[in-house]
Protein backbone atom coordinates (compact mmCIF):
# COMPACT_ATOMS: atom_id res chain seq x y z
CA UNK A 1 0.00 0.00 0.00
CA UNK A 2 1.49 3.44 -1.25
CA UNK A 3 0.66 6.64 0.14
CA UNK A 4 1.66 9.99 -1.15
CA UNK A 5 1.56 11.65 2.59
CA UNK A 6 1.99 10.19 6.21
CA UNK A 7 0.75 12.92 7.88
CA UNK A 8 1.98 13.05 11.82
CA UNK A 9 -1.00 14.80 13.64
CA UNK A 10 -4.82 15.59 13.60
CA UNK A 11 -4.62 18.88 14.84
CA UNK A 12 -5.06 21.81 13.01
CA UNK A 13 -1.74 22.12 10.84
CA UNK A 14 -2.51 17.80 9.73
CA UNK A 15 -6.00 18.39 9.06
CA UNK A 16 -5.41 21.52 6.65
CA UNK A 17 -2.51 19.80 4.85
CA UNK A 18 -4.56 16.36 4.80
CA UNK A 19 -7.74 18.19 4.01
CA UNK A 20 -5.82 20.02 0.71
CA UNK A 21 -3.95 17.25 -0.37
CA UNK A 22 -7.36 14.95 -0.63
CA UNK A 23 -8.62 17.24 -2.25
CA UNK A 24 -6.74 17.47 -5.41
CA UNK A 25 -6.30 13.70 -5.17
CA UNK A 26 -3.68 12.94 -3.07
CA UNK A 27 -3.65 9.68 -1.01
CA UNK A 28 -3.13 10.85 3.10
CA UNK A 29 -2.89 8.73 6.28
CA UNK A 30 -2.76 11.15 9.08
CA UNK A 31 -2.02 8.97 12.51
CA UNK A 32 -2.19 10.91 16.17
CA UNK A 33 -0.84 9.45 19.01
CA UNK A 34 -3.78 10.71 21.12
CA UNK A 35 -7.77 9.13 20.69
CA UNK A 36 -9.51 12.18 19.40
CA UNK A 37 -8.83 14.38 16.31
CA UNK A 38 -8.15 18.34 16.49
CA UNK A 39 -5.07 18.50 18.95
CA UNK A 40 -5.39 21.35 20.98
CA UNK A 41 -8.22 22.60 19.55
CA UNK A 42 -10.54 19.75 20.72
CA UNK A 43 -13.55 20.36 22.42
CA UNK A 44 -15.57 18.00 24.35
CA UNK A 45 -19.03 18.40 25.11
CA UNK A 46 -19.95 17.66 28.63
CA UNK A 47 -23.59 17.77 29.96
CA UNK A 48 -24.44 20.40 26.83
CA UNK A 49 -21.33 22.51 26.96
CA UNK A 50 -18.51 22.59 24.98
CA UNK A 51 -15.55 22.05 27.24
CA UNK A 52 -12.30 23.10 25.61
CA UNK A 53 -9.98 20.68 27.17
CA UNK A 54 -6.83 21.88 26.20
CA UNK A 55 -7.45 25.23 27.13
CA UNK A 56 -9.51 28.33 26.12
CA UNK A 57 -9.98 29.08 22.33
CA UNK A 58 -11.21 31.97 19.92
CA UNK A 59 -10.79 31.95 16.70
CA UNK A 60 -9.43 35.66 15.45
CA UNK A 61 -7.74 36.60 11.83
CA UNK A 62 -7.40 39.19 9.70
CA UNK A 63 -6.48 37.56 7.18
CA UNK A 64 -9.58 36.82 4.55
CA UNK A 65 -7.67 33.57 2.68
CA UNK A 66 -7.97 31.69 6.26
CA UNK A 67 -11.24 32.83 7.27
CA UNK A 68 -12.53 32.02 3.86
CA UNK A 69 -10.95 28.48 4.50
CA UNK A 70 -12.32 28.24 7.79
CA UNK A 71 -15.59 29.31 6.49
CA UNK A 72 -15.82 26.13 4.51
CA UNK A 73 -16.23 23.66 7.51
CA UNK A 74 -18.25 25.52 10.19
CA UNK A 75 -20.24 28.45 10.43
CA UNK A 76 -18.96 30.72 13.17
CA UNK A 77 -21.04 32.69 15.80
CA UNK A 78 -20.18 36.18 16.45
CA UNK A 79 -17.85 36.42 19.78
CA UNK A 80 -16.04 39.03 21.01
CA UNK A 81 -13.34 37.71 23.53
CA UNK A 82 -13.32 39.96 26.87
CA UNK A 83 -11.49 38.31 29.61
CA UNK A 84 -11.03 40.19 32.80
CA UNK A 85 -7.98 40.34 35.24
CA UNK A 86 -8.37 39.88 38.50
CA UNK A 87 -5.92 41.08 40.93
CA UNK A 88 -5.85 40.02 44.63
CA UNK A 89 -9.75 40.85 44.15
CA UNK A 90 -9.34 43.88 41.89
CA UNK A 91 -10.89 43.23 39.09
CA UNK A 92 -9.96 45.39 35.69
CA UNK A 93 -10.58 45.00 31.91
CA UNK A 94 -8.53 43.64 29.30
CA UNK A 95 -6.46 44.35 26.81
CA UNK A 96 -4.75 47.50 28.40
CA UNK A 97 -7.57 50.23 27.45
CA UNK A 98 -9.49 52.98 28.98
CA UNK A 99 -11.40 51.02 30.72
CA UNK A 100 -8.56 49.30 32.60
CA UNK A 101 -6.51 52.87 32.98
CA UNK A 102 -9.40 54.47 34.82
CA UNK A 103 -9.70 51.49 37.00
CA UNK A 104 -6.18 52.08 37.94
CA UNK A 105 -5.85 55.59 38.21
CA UNK A 106 -9.51 56.96 38.61
CA UNK A 107 -11.38 59.11 35.65
CA UNK A 108 -8.24 60.39 33.58
CA UNK A 109 -7.97 61.51 29.91
CA UNK A 110 -6.40 59.96 26.88
CA UNK A 111 -4.09 62.14 27.11
CA UNK A 112 -3.49 62.26 30.93
CA UNK A 113 -3.18 58.50 31.28
CA UNK A 114 -0.25 59.01 27.74
CA UNK A 115 1.52 61.49 30.03
CA UNK A 116 1.33 59.08 33.06
CA UNK A 117 2.72 56.21 31.59
CA UNK A 118 5.16 58.39 29.74
CA UNK A 119 6.26 59.75 33.56
CA UNK A 120 6.50 55.88 34.79
CA UNK A 121 8.89 55.04 31.64
CA UNK A 122 10.76 57.94 32.55
CA UNK A 123 11.40 56.96 36.21
CA UNK A 124 12.02 53.31 35.43
CA UNK A 125 14.80 54.42 33.40
CA UNK A 126 14.61 52.31 30.40
CA UNK A 127 16.81 53.36 27.31
CA UNK A 128 16.25 50.12 25.15
CA UNK A 129 14.08 47.64 25.08
CA UNK A 130 15.58 44.11 25.57
CA UNK A 131 13.22 42.02 26.97
CA UNK A 132 9.22 41.47 28.47
CA UNK A 133 9.39 43.60 31.38
CA UNK A 134 11.02 46.84 29.71
CA UNK A 135 8.28 45.98 26.89
CA UNK A 136 5.66 45.86 29.06
CA UNK A 137 6.86 49.05 30.99
CA UNK A 138 6.98 51.02 27.86
CA UNK A 139 3.74 50.12 26.59
CA UNK A 140 1.70 50.20 29.83
CA UNK A 141 3.69 52.10 32.64
CA UNK A 142 4.61 50.64 35.79
CA UNK A 143 1.54 50.33 37.72
CA UNK A 144 0.16 48.02 35.17
CA UNK A 145 3.32 46.17 35.05
CA UNK A 146 3.13 45.61 38.30
CA UNK A 147 -0.55 44.32 38.95
CA UNK A 148 -1.37 43.37 35.82
CA UNK A 149 1.51 41.61 34.31
CA UNK A 150 4.56 40.71 36.09
CA UNK A 151 3.39 37.58 38.65
CA UNK A 152 0.91 36.33 35.89
CA UNK A 153 4.08 36.48 33.56
CA UNK A 154 5.94 34.56 36.17
CA UNK A 155 3.44 32.10 36.52
CA UNK A 156 2.69 31.73 33.14
CA UNK A 157 6.33 31.28 31.80
CA UNK A 158 8.13 30.30 35.29
CA UNK A 159 11.09 32.77 34.84
CA UNK A 160 11.41 36.42 35.61
CA UNK A 161 9.93 38.96 33.21
CA UNK A 162 13.63 40.25 32.12
CA UNK A 163 14.34 37.01 30.91
CA UNK A 164 11.59 36.53 28.18
CA UNK A 165 11.35 38.47 24.83
CA UNK A 166 9.72 40.83 24.46
CA UNK A 167 7.19 39.91 21.81
CA UNK A 168 5.37 37.54 23.95
CA UNK A 169 3.68 40.98 25.41
CA UNK A 170 3.32 42.56 22.04
CA UNK A 171 0.55 40.12 21.18
CA UNK A 172 -1.53 42.35 23.34
CA UNK A 173 -3.48 45.46 21.98
CA UNK A 174 -3.18 48.84 24.06
CA UNK A 175 -5.83 51.27 23.46
CA UNK A 176 -6.54 54.59 24.36
CA UNK A 177 -10.60 53.86 23.55
CA UNK A 178 -13.21 52.25 26.16
CA UNK A 179 -12.76 48.94 23.94
CA UNK A 180 -12.42 45.16 25.65
CA UNK A 181 -12.06 43.27 22.36
CA UNK A 182 -8.87 41.23 23.29
CA UNK A 183 -7.74 41.09 19.62
CA UNK A 184 -7.58 43.86 16.69
CA UNK A 185 -8.18 41.12 13.93
CA UNK A 186 -10.84 42.38 11.27
CA UNK A 187 -12.78 38.34 12.07
CA UNK A 188 -13.52 36.80 15.09
CA UNK A 189 -15.83 34.01 16.25
CA UNK A 190 -16.45 30.24 18.21
CA UNK A 191 -17.49 27.65 15.28
CA UNK A 192 -21.64 27.17 15.48
CA UNK A 193 -21.22 23.67 16.53
CA UNK A 194 -17.36 23.37 17.98
CA UNK A 195 -13.62 23.02 16.90
CA UNK A 196 -14.09 19.11 16.69
CA UNK A 197 -16.57 19.13 14.64
CA UNK A 198 -14.70 21.71 12.16
CA UNK A 199 -11.38 19.51 12.15
CA UNK A 200 -14.18 15.90 11.65
CA UNK A 201 -15.24 17.99 8.27
CA UNK A 202 -11.58 19.00 7.39
CA UNK A 203 -11.21 15.06 7.92
CA UNK A 204 -14.04 13.61 5.88
CA UNK A 205 -13.00 11.27 3.53
CA UNK A 206 -9.16 10.81 5.01
CA UNK A 207 -7.78 7.76 6.61
CA UNK A 208 -7.01 8.83 10.25
CA UNK A 209 -5.46 6.11 12.74
CA UNK A 210 -5.42 7.23 16.37
CA UNK A 211 -3.67 6.31 19.52
CA UNK A 212 -0.91 5.65 16.96
CA UNK A 213 2.79 7.28 17.89
CA UNK A 214 4.40 7.95 14.73
CA UNK A 215 7.85 6.44 16.44
CA UNK A 216 6.18 3.08 17.04
CA UNK A 217 4.50 3.47 14.05
CA UNK A 218 6.70 4.19 11.77
CA UNK A 219 9.56 0.92 12.81
CA UNK A 220 6.53 -1.53 12.45
CA UNK A 221 5.04 -0.80 9.46
CA UNK A 222 4.84 -1.52 5.97
CA UNK A 223 2.73 0.57 4.50
CA UNK A 224 4.96 2.96 2.36
CA UNK A 225 4.63 6.90 1.92
CA UNK A 226 6.16 9.90 -0.65
CA UNK A 227 7.07 12.59 2.40
CA UNK A 228 5.96 13.02 6.12
CA UNK A 229 4.52 15.85 7.44
CA UNK A 230 5.16 16.25 10.81
CA UNK A 231 3.46 18.80 13.40
CA UNK A 232 4.67 16.95 16.55
CA UNK A 233 7.96 18.48 18.59
CA UNK A 234 10.99 18.91 16.10
CA UNK A 235 13.70 18.00 18.84
CA UNK A 236 11.78 14.76 19.78
CA UNK A 237 11.62 14.36 15.82
CA UNK A 238 15.69 14.03 15.31
CA UNK A 239 16.03 12.61 18.73
CA UNK A 240 17.01 15.14 20.98
CA UNK A 241 20.49 14.92 18.89
CA UNK A 242 21.14 18.66 20.31
CA UNK A 243 19.51 18.04 23.57
CA UNK A 244 15.90 19.26 24.69
CA UNK A 245 13.98 22.78 23.29
CA UNK A 246 12.32 23.60 26.69
CA UNK A 247 8.13 23.78 26.62
CA UNK A 248 5.92 25.26 29.01
CA UNK A 249 3.57 22.57 29.99
CA UNK A 250 -0.33 23.04 31.72
CA UNK A 251 -2.60 21.60 34.04
CA UNK A 252 -6.20 21.81 33.68
CA UNK A 253 -8.70 21.28 36.68
CA UNK A 254 -12.18 21.08 35.63
CA UNK A 255 -14.93 21.63 37.91
CA UNK A 256 -18.94 20.98 37.61
CA UNK A 257 -20.55 23.70 39.40
CA UNK A 258 -24.23 23.83 40.07
CA UNK A 259 -24.85 27.16 39.53
CA UNK A 260 -25.71 28.97 36.42
CA UNK A 261 -22.89 31.33 36.01
CA UNK A 262 -19.60 30.97 38.17
CA UNK A 263 -18.34 34.71 36.68
CA UNK A 264 -18.75 37.13 34.27
CA UNK A 265 -16.44 36.44 31.60
CA UNK A 266 -15.26 33.50 29.25
CA UNK A 267 -11.96 33.84 30.86
CA UNK A 268 -10.89 35.41 34.16
CA UNK A 269 -6.94 35.70 34.57
CA UNK A 270 -5.53 36.04 37.98
CA UNK A 271 -2.72 38.48 37.86
CA UNK A 272 -1.23 37.85 41.44
CA UNK A 273 1.11 35.28 42.78
CA UNK A 274 -1.89 34.75 45.87
CA UNK A 275 -3.11 31.89 43.58
CA UNK A 276 -1.27 29.17 41.83
CA UNK A 277 -3.26 29.30 38.89
CA UNK A 278 -3.44 31.43 36.11
CA UNK A 279 -6.57 31.70 34.83
CA UNK A 280 -9.95 29.99 35.29
CA UNK A 281 -12.07 29.35 31.60
CA UNK A 282 -15.81 29.26 32.17
CA UNK A 283 -16.71 27.35 29.26
CA UNK A 284 -20.65 28.10 28.31
CA UNK A 285 -19.80 31.98 28.13
CA UNK A 286 -18.37 31.09 24.42
CA UNK A 287 -21.90 29.78 23.22
CA UNK A 288 -25.11 30.97 24.22
CA UNK A 289 -26.36 27.71 26.32
CA UNK A 290 -29.22 27.63 28.53
CA UNK A 291 -27.92 24.69 30.93
CA UNK A 292 -28.69 24.88 35.18
CA UNK A 293 -25.03 24.25 36.09
CA UNK A 294 -21.97 25.36 34.57
CA UNK A 295 -18.43 23.82 33.83
CA UNK A 296 -15.51 25.92 34.75
CA UNK A 297 -11.42 24.83 33.87
CA UNK A 298 -8.58 26.41 36.40
CA UNK A 299 -5.52 26.39 34.25
CA UNK A 300 -1.80 25.77 35.80
CA UNK A 301 0.89 26.54 34.21
CA UNK A 302 4.15 24.09 34.47
CA UNK A 303 7.44 23.51 33.37
CA UNK A 304 7.13 20.62 31.12
CA UNK A 305 9.07 16.95 31.30
CA UNK A 306 8.78 14.05 29.72
CA UNK A 307 5.28 12.73 28.94
CA UNK A 308 3.63 15.98 29.34
CA UNK A 309 1.93 18.06 26.65
CA UNK A 310 3.58 20.75 25.01
CA UNK A 311 1.97 23.67 24.58
CA UNK A 312 4.12 26.55 24.52
CA UNK A 313 7.64 26.86 22.88
CA UNK A 314 9.35 28.88 24.88
CA UNK A 315 11.29 31.38 22.36
CA UNK A 316 14.00 32.86 24.44
CA UNK A 317 17.87 33.22 23.21
CA UNK A 318 19.23 29.59 24.21
CA UNK A 319 15.85 27.84 22.79
CA UNK A 320 15.91 29.73 19.36
CA UNK A 321 19.90 29.06 19.01
CA UNK A 322 18.65 25.30 19.65
CA UNK A 323 16.22 25.29 17.06
CA UNK A 324 18.12 26.76 14.42
CA UNK A 325 20.31 23.73 14.63
CA UNK A 326 16.87 21.39 14.36
CA UNK A 327 15.50 23.88 11.75
CA UNK A 328 18.89 22.98 9.76
CA UNK A 329 18.52 19.31 10.54
CA UNK A 330 14.96 19.68 8.73
CA UNK A 331 15.89 21.54 5.61
CA UNK A 332 18.03 18.29 4.38
CA UNK A 333 15.21 15.87 4.77
CA UNK A 334 13.52 16.96 2.02
CA UNK A 335 11.32 13.68 2.44
CA UNK A 336 9.71 15.54 5.72
CA UNK A 337 7.59 18.50 6.17
CA UNK A 338 7.71 20.11 9.66
CA UNK A 339 4.57 22.16 10.11
CA UNK A 340 2.27 23.95 13.02
CA UNK A 341 3.11 25.02 16.20
CA UNK A 342 5.56 21.94 17.85
CA UNK A 343 7.16 21.70 14.55
CA UNK A 344 7.86 24.82 13.58
CA UNK A 345 8.65 25.79 17.49
CA UNK A 346 6.68 29.26 17.17
CA UNK A 347 4.43 30.64 19.58
CA UNK A 348 1.27 30.43 16.55
CA UNK A 349 -2.32 30.95 16.87
CA UNK A 350 -4.73 28.58 14.93
CA UNK A 351 -4.87 31.15 12.01
CA UNK A 352 -1.45 31.68 11.74
CA UNK A 353 -1.15 27.70 11.99
CA UNK A 354 -3.18 27.40 8.81
CA UNK A 355 -1.44 29.85 7.18
CA UNK A 356 1.80 28.41 7.77
CA UNK A 357 0.36 24.98 6.79
CA UNK A 358 -1.41 26.25 3.25
CA UNK A 359 2.24 28.27 2.07
CA UNK A 360 4.31 24.90 2.82
CA UNK A 361 1.61 23.41 0.49
CA UNK A 362 2.12 26.20 -2.04
CA UNK A 363 6.09 25.69 -1.18
CA UNK A 364 5.46 22.20 -2.65
CA UNK A 365 4.21 22.82 -6.22
P1 LIG B 1 -1.56 20.59 17.89
O1 LIG B 1 -2.96 21.01 18.06
O2 LIG B 1 -0.70 20.44 19.09
O3 LIG B 1 -1.58 19.21 17.09
C1 LIG B 1 -0.45 18.36 17.00
C2 LIG B 1 -0.97 16.94 17.05
O4 LIG B 1 0.12 16.06 16.78
C3 LIG B 1 -1.50 16.56 18.43
O5 LIG B 1 -2.82 16.07 18.33
C4 LIG B 1 -0.53 15.49 18.92
O6 LIG B 1 -1.16 14.48 19.67
C5 LIG B 1 0.00 14.93 17.61
N1 LIG B 1 1.34 14.35 17.74
C6 LIG B 1 2.44 14.93 18.26
N2 LIG B 1 3.47 14.06 18.23
C7 LIG B 1 3.00 12.91 17.70
C8 LIG B 1 3.59 11.66 17.45
N3 LIG B 1 4.85 11.39 17.77
N4 LIG B 1 2.82 10.68 16.89
C9 LIG B 1 1.51 10.93 16.59
N5 LIG B 1 0.91 12.11 16.84
C10 LIG B 1 1.64 13.10 17.38
N6 LIG B 1 -4.95 30.03 19.06
C11 LIG B 1 -5.89 30.91 18.65
O7 LIG B 1 -5.94 31.26 17.46
N7 LIG B 1 -6.80 31.42 19.54
C12 LIG B 1 -6.81 31.08 20.87
O8 LIG B 1 -7.65 31.55 21.63
C13 LIG B 1 -5.81 30.16 21.31
N8 LIG B 1 -5.77 29.79 22.61
C14 LIG B 1 -4.82 28.91 23.02
C15 LIG B 1 -4.79 28.57 24.35
C16 LIG B 1 -3.83 27.67 24.81
C17 LIG B 1 -3.80 27.29 26.26
C18 LIG B 1 -2.87 27.13 23.89
C19 LIG B 1 -1.81 26.18 24.38
C20 LIG B 1 -2.90 27.48 22.56
C21 LIG B 1 -3.86 28.37 22.09
N9 LIG B 1 -3.95 28.72 20.76
C22 LIG B 1 -4.89 29.64 20.35
C23 LIG B 1 -3.04 28.14 19.76
C24 LIG B 1 -3.63 26.88 19.09
O9 LIG B 1 -3.86 25.89 20.07
C25 LIG B 1 -2.66 26.35 18.04
O10 LIG B 1 -2.39 27.36 17.08
C26 LIG B 1 -3.13 25.12 17.29
O11 LIG B 1 -3.81 24.20 18.10
C27 LIG B 1 -1.91 24.44 16.71
O12 LIG B 1 -2.26 23.35 15.91
P2 LIG B 1 -1.12 22.30 15.56
O13 LIG B 1 -1.69 21.35 14.57
O14 LIG B 1 0.11 23.00 15.20
O15 LIG B 1 -0.77 21.56 16.92
N1 LIG C 1 -0.27 38.72 29.89
C1 LIG C 1 -0.21 39.33 31.12
N2 LIG C 1 -1.36 39.54 31.82
C2 LIG C 1 -2.56 39.18 31.35
C3 LIG C 1 -2.63 38.57 30.08
C4 LIG C 1 -1.46 38.35 29.38
O1 LIG C 1 0.88 39.65 31.59
O2 LIG C 1 -3.58 39.38 32.04
C5 LIG C 1 1.00 38.49 29.16
C6 LIG C 1 1.62 37.14 29.54
O3 LIG C 1 3.02 37.27 29.51
C7 LIG C 1 1.15 36.25 28.42
C8 LIG C 1 1.18 37.20 27.23
O4 LIG C 1 0.77 38.46 27.77
O5 LIG C 1 1.98 35.13 28.25
C9 LIG C 1 0.29 36.82 26.07
O6 LIG C 1 -1.04 36.72 26.54
P1 LIG C 1 -2.13 35.89 25.77
O7 LIG C 1 -3.43 36.08 26.48
O8 LIG C 1 -2.07 36.23 24.33
O9 LIG C 1 -1.59 34.41 26.01
P2 LIG C 1 -2.15 32.96 25.65
O10 LIG C 1 -3.65 33.03 25.59
O11 LIG C 1 -1.49 32.60 24.36
O12 LIG C 1 -1.67 32.13 26.79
Amino acid sequence: MKYDYLIVGAGLSGAVFAERMTSIGKKCLVIDKRNHVAGNIYTENVDGIDVHKYGAHIFHTSNETVWNYVNKFTKFLPYIHSPLANYRGEIYNLPFNMNTFVKMWGDISEAEVKSKIAEQIKESGIKEVTNLEEQAITLVGSDIYRKLIKEYTEKQWGRPCTELPSFIIKRLPVRYTFDNNYFNDSYQGIPEDNYTTMVENMLKGVEVLLNTDYFTFINNTELKFDKVVYSGTIDRFFDYEFGELEYRSLDFVTKKIDTEYFQTASVVNYTGHDVDYTRIIEHKHFKPTSTENTIVSYEYSKTWNKGDEEYYPVNNEENSERFKKYSELAEKRKDVIFVGRLGLYEYLDMDKVIGRTLSAIDELF
